[in-house]
């Protein structure tokens, strides 16, 4: 009953995020009301295991209690303090503090927002900014690479790569440039490792030199796609990128807002890759979801730049909520999380959940698993050796999602026919054999639908 008026209630004033309008006002919402650890229940009382941590940011877990007492406690003693007129609260110092220590390299500095696309979009002033400030006013077009996402504010949606995100948006902006994705499965040199760096650091090179070297502000990447479809570049890929940017002087942009705290394994991706960027975006698992919040983080020379650039004039950019008190009570909290054994469960799960996942490759719908710690995907084909994708009238977005949630899974499914799993870090063994136990279900399950038989035959 009360579902039902929740249904409706949302049907008629509820806008949800990247939705078609009509299709999920014939849907209707799906009500979550309660979570623990890696699982949630729905309004009609159904567990599930949330094999993808909400939007892959759940990292900690639901319902830790250390965190909740440090925001209810955050919460009572001072629930807001801007960082305007030079003013200051204790626990987003000391969260920028623990970040900058546990950054790569000489990533320093830390500016709090309140996700990810905000973190793009400061990142993308901040580098207009640093560029005015060093007397090349003129080096305002950025690259990024085709599957890529880094959000959906105005100008960071135009370095996303989806056109979802573009078409009816007059996007991407004149100086937002693309290069060819690494994707190894369908990547059209080939799935050798040394091929594809080869290929990708011709392209950026060609790139850059077809704007004029001396144009270019900067280049932006995830260490691993994750919204076009968990796309893990080979060892060396974003080591052979970063070397590309130093060379041509061109800004160099890591966006670790899926990758960061402990997706992949370490806290930061690119310290497991030997890199340090020139700036780096993070959100999502920073507060673990529970409240929200983005950092940009800004190596040492950027920060000189900017500071000397303005002398004593304000850099003007700036939100009501940068560095909540809330959220950074939470941000610290999480990273105790982290450091205290999830990390480490995260790793030995995400070896376990790669090991499942690889098994189910002589299933005749699984033409690719891929991934890297508690990230990972499977693709799914109905001809291994052409690669054919799964028929487009299979709908995998929402029926595949649907076959899922029926048997007890969360697990993102991309309209291309691939699964996305991030489950929390704090996953048990159990739940992760489930969840790759789940997954053939719904596979076998799959085999059977009218569509696919016959594309099989
Ligand atoms: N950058 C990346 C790599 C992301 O995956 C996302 C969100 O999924 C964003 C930026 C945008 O973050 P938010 O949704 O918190 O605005």
């Amino acid at each position: 009953m009360l579902t039902n008026s929740l249904v409706e209630l949302d049907r008629q004033h509820l806008i949800h995020p990247v939705s078609s309008f009509q299709d999920h006002e014939a849907r209707g919402v799906r009500v979550l009301t309660s979570a623990k650890g890696a699982r949630v229940t729905d309004a009609e009382g159904r567990e599930l295991i949330d094999g993808f941590a909400g939007l892959w940011c759940v990292n900690a877990g639901y319902g830790q209690e250390t965190v909740i007492e440090a925001a209810t406690e955050q919460m009572r003693r001072l629930p807001y303090a801007t960082g305007y007129f030079d003013l200051g609260a204790e626990a987003p110092i000391k969260l920028a503090a623990a970040l900058a220590e546990r950054a790569p390299g000489d990533l320093n500095h830390v500016y709090f927002t309140l996700g990810g696309s905000d973190a793009v979009d400061s990142t993308i002033r901040f580098v207009r900014y640093y560029w005015h400030a060093k007397g090349q006013p003129e080096r305002d077009q950025f690259i990024s690479v085709e599957n890529g996402y880094h959000g959906s504010s105005s100008l960071g949606a135009g370095l996303t790569a989806l056109s979802a995100f573009h078409d009816g948006f007059g996007l991407p902006y004149p100086w937002q440039h693309k290069i060819s994705s690494h994707y190894v499965y369908r990547n059209p040199v080939g799935t050798d490792p040394q091929a594809i760096i080869d290929a990708s650091v011709a392209e950026l090179r060609a790139k850059i030199e077809a704007i004029g070297a001396d144009k270019v502000a900067a280049f932006y990447v995830e260490p691993i796609q994750g919204s076009g479809g968990v796309l893990v570049p080979p060892r060396g890929w974003i080591k052979a990128m970063r070397d590309v940017c130093t060379e041509y002087g061109v800004l160099f942009i890591a966006d670790e807002v899926i990758t960061g705290f402990g997706r992949t394994g370490p806290l930061f991706a690119c310290s497991e890759e030997g890199i340090v960027p020139d700036l780096m975006t993070a959100a999502k698992g920073l507060t673990s979801g529970y409240v929200p919040m983005g950092a940009v983080f800004m190596s040492d020379h950027v920060y000189q730049t900017l500071s000397d650039g303005a002398g004593a004039k304000a850099i003007g950019h700036g939100f009501t909520y940068s560095g909540h008190p809330v959220s950074a009570a939470v941000g610290l909290e999480v990273l105790a999380l982290y450091e205290g054994g999830l990390l480490e469960n995260g790793e030995k799960m995400g070896a376990r959940l790669m090991a499942g996942l690889n098994g189910l490759m002589d299933h005749p719908l699984v033409g690719d698993v891929r991934g890297r710690g508690m990230l990972a995907a499977v693709e799914l084909v109905t001809d291994k050796e052409a690669k054919t994708p799964l028929p487009a009238s299979v709908q995998p977005a929402t029926r595949l999602f649907d076959r899922a949630w029926e048997h007890g899974l969360i697990v993102r499914s991309f309209a291309q026919g691939i699964f996305g799993y991030a489950p929390p870090l704090c996953c048990t063994e159990e739940e992760i054999d489930q969840i790759v136990e789940r997954t053939r279900k719904v596979l076998d399950l799959t085999l059977d639908d009218p569509e696919v038989r016959e594309a099989l035959r």
